[in-house]
């Protein structure tokens, strides 16, 4: 095993994971920054000289992938993986991430939008050195986002805690890992992906950066709110199962007020008062109703996981490569199988 102070003198070949979807507007800018930040590392011999960004092309309708392909003919710095379909941001990560995973010392994934603070690529590495095999990369402020994305986003770190899938708080993913913690996510063999819940379970010893989120330099979020109310089920849904227990809950919980009735009525019962309790009756009905229907609404939802993970079906497809020749990256999903 090496030590930290020996890892420090080595530097380390890093490579930057971009995944982009419909990201002509600020790829240019993106690469410009990420180079500036990469050769200042570089020179300081923090990272290696041939460390590497790489663009994962998420199946884009623009020009983002003539623009990766022009880049990576320029300079060899800039890399790029394109998808054979829009496969999803998550998916479009893991694509980028096990690519370059056995290709270099470290990644870092970062949103192609520069919302991202670039300069935490170097005290991410700092962290690196210091022994850390996973850094995340916190969110400090949000004053960059609109209120209303705010409280959203803010609930949702929330509601995901609350219902057992536990993430790092205001952190997205925008994070260091490194090749054997890539190794171990490789293990995860799941087609439902939630990345920064995923992450977490690989262990090793991890450390956090904060940075404050920019502004979209520029284009549209591509995570509308009907995205991101569905990334929510599916981190809840992909990571545990406590939704389930509160049904099962509820269950009981039901099941001992019905008792309750039952004394009830038969009280009623007894004291001549047979006809009154229609309201009770229609309402409990209905309320019942509509608690199976939600009940079955969640379990379903993990019968339909199930479904999808039973297929095995690939998570990513890459239709084309643009990276080093004497590289030669994984470019098959094998699914748990390094
Ligand atoms: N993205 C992707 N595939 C998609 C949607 C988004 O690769 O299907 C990328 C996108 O290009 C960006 C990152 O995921 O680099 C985050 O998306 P965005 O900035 O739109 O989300 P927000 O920051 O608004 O949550
Ligand atoms: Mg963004």
């Amino acid at each position: 095993m090496e030590t930290a102070v020996e890892k420090q003198m080595r530097g380390g070949r890093l490579f930057v994971v971009v995944p982009c979807y419909n990201e002509e507007e600020v790829l240019p800018e993106t690469a410009k920054r990420l180079k500036e930040e990469l050769s200042k590392l570089a020179a300081a011999g923090t990272i290696d000289d041939n460390s590497r960004i790489l663009f994962v092309d998420d199946g884009s309708a623009d020009r983002t992938w003539e623009l990766i392909a022009g880049l990576h003919a320029q300079d060899p710095v800039f890399q790029g993986i394109r998808l054979a379909r829009n496969s999803g941001h998550q998916n479009a990560l893991i694509a980028g991430l096990f690519t370059a995973g056995s290709l270099c010392d470290m990644t870092i994934s970062m949103d192609a939008d520069l919302q991202d603070d670039v300069h935490v690529i170097g005290q991410m590495v700092e962290r690196y050195h210091a022994g850390a095999d996973i850094v995340y990369g916190v969110r400090s402020a949000r004053r960059s986002d609109t209120w209303f994305k705010r409280v959203t986003a803010e609930g949702f770190y929330r509601l995901m805690n609350r219902m057992g899938a536990n993430t790092v708080y205001n952190h997205a993913d925008c994070r260091l890992m490194s090749a054997r913690a890539l190794a171990g996510l490789r293990q995860f063999g799941e087609v439902n992906l939630f990345l920064r819940g995923m992450v977490p379970l690989v262990g090793f010893s991890s450390d956090t950066v904060t940075y404050e989120r920019a502004e979209r330099f520029a284009g549209e979020s591509k995570y509308p709110i009907s995205k991101m109310l569905q990334f929510a089920a599916q981190g809840i849904t992909s990571l545990s199962v406590r939704p389930i227990r509160m049904i099962t809950g509820l269950g009981f919980f039901i099941f001992f007020v019905s008792i309750v009735v039952f004394i009830y009525s038969l009280v009623r019962y007894f004291t001549g008062h047979t006809i009154t309790g229609w309201t009770t009756t229609v309402l409990s009905v209905w309320a019942i109703g509509g608690l199976m229907m939600i009940s079955l609404g969640v379990i379903g939802e993990y019968i339909g996981k199930i479904y999808l993970e039973s297929k095995g079906r690939p998570r990513y497809i890459i239709a084309d490569y643009q990276g080093d020749a004497t590289d030669t990256p994984d470019l098959i999903d094998r699914k748990g199988v390094i």
